[in-house]
């Protein structure tokens, strides 16, 4: 950890020195600056014991195999106030009983990332300045989240304490944070997986409030800082994921802008992309860069979970990828690209709040919803609709 902050620093340090009165161009910078990386490896397989040169029976070397690593992502963690009253415990808060459900879907992934859209500053905001407590941080940990991404349009709602609290409170537990960060430090993220290195990126159409500290930022989302943060990690990273925070709120197709913005981020490279912020799944799309390199854009994830009172909001996606590396960590391709369903369940009064996937999503459960009482009845044909048509969206 010291090592990071060191290098985060001399990093800074560097990249000030590097724009104080020069118009360079970042691709003529000498050495090209990336995050440190967060180590947080898994074990490498074991290799086969080391034998002595002159060993008469030295076993032959083993072939060296591709890497697969498995990725799962969902969308907006939008914590209102009404699910951390529901998840009130004696001297606190436990949330399990809402995420525990779908751990079976996440935990053991390489990568797993969620959009956690509203501080987690250990206060409990309603809207329009959402918060939520650190407990929901542990929760997010113990189902198997290891990146939450910060980038969005509540990140900011408790200011720059709210903010900085988040990292804090998201970083203590091992859940590393792109998107949102003290100035003097970068926004992009890198992590190394068996040996892979993956770049996380994470930026956010704007904000509902200001940070109120100039050392402080949330990252935007420019064709200028995306440009360059991308022409830093693509070469230093293996594989490449934009996290947007993107679109018009409860709109079902993807903008004329987002459709564009996805080309250019594939043109730059970007590997996969993970829309969030309408609220509503918007279907994914395989796209080519430039340099013929094939990218997943997920245009929005919808909701991860939510009280939000409309049955279109209830259901968001979960994506699994398995993605296969040659030995020296060139990314070979997609072995698998899924989308599940992913309900959020509760009952009259914003009471009993459960995460289940679809496909574990009942008939009975549907007729027990919330939501009933309101305009916008839940019905489990309504999700299964939906969702077919996020997974034929997929299939290539
Ligand atoms: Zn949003």
């Amino acid at each position: 950890m010291f090592l990071h902050k060191l290098t985060a620093l001399l990093l800074a340090f560097t990249l000030m020195g590097g724009c104080a009165g020069d118009d360079r161009k970042p691709e003529a910078d000498p050495v090209p600056e990336a995050p440190p990386v967060q180590q947080e490896q898994t074990a490498p397989e074991a290799e086969a014991p080391e034998t002595e040169a002159d060993a008469p029976q030295a076993e032959p070397t083993p072939e060296p195999r591709d890497i697969t690593l498995r990725l799962t992502a969902v969308g907006d963690n939008l914590v209102h106030n009404t699910l951390s009253f529901d998840s009130r415990v004696e001297g606190g808060y436990d949330f399990m009983p809402i995420y525990g459900p779908i751990a079976h879907k996440i935990e053991g992934s390489d990568i797993a990332i969620v959009n956690q859209e509203v501080p987690l500053d250990g206060t409990v905001g309603g809207y329009p300045t959402l918060s939520a407590p650190a407990e929901v941080a542990d929760a997010l940990k113990a189902v198997g989240f290891n990146v939450a991404t910060l980038a969005n349009n509540h990140m900011a709602d408790k200011g720059a304490a709210g903010l900085k609290a988040t990292i804090e409170n998201l970083e203590a537990r091992g859940i590393h944070t792109a998107g949102a960060h003290a100035a003097d430090l970068p926004g992009t993220l890198m992590l190394e997986k068996q040996g892979i290195r993956i770049g996380i990126l994470s930026y956010t159409y704007g904000t509902n409030s200001g940070l109120g500290d100039a050392g402080w930022v949330i990252d935007r989302i420019s064709t200028e800082q995306i440009t360059r943060d991308a022409e830093i990690l693509r070469p230093q990273c293996d594989f490449l994921i934009a996290a947007m925070h993107w679109g018009e709120e409860y709109q079902r197709t993807p903008s004329a802008g987002q459709k564009a913005f996805a080309q250019k981020l594939a043109d730059l490279g970007v590997d996969l992309i993970l829309g969030s912020h309408p609220h509503v799944m918007q279907p994914a799309q395989w796209l080519t860069g430039k340099g013929g390199n094939e990218t997943l854009c997920i245009y929005s994830l919808g909701n991860f979970t939510c009280d939000q009172r409309d049955q279109d909001r209830m259901i968001g996606a979960l994506l699994t990828c398995d993605l296969t590396f040659a030995p020296d960590g060139t990314f070979l391709g997609y072995e698998t690209a899924a989308l599940d369903g992913v309900v959020t369940h509760c009952t009259w009064g914003s009471k009993n709040f459960a995460l289940y996937m679809l496909e574990d999503y009942t008939e009975e459960l549907a007729a027990q919803h919330g939501l009933h009482k309101h305009q916008k009845p839940i019905s489990l044909a309504f999700f299964q609709e939906r969702m077919a048509g996020m997974k034929e969206s997929i299939t290539r």
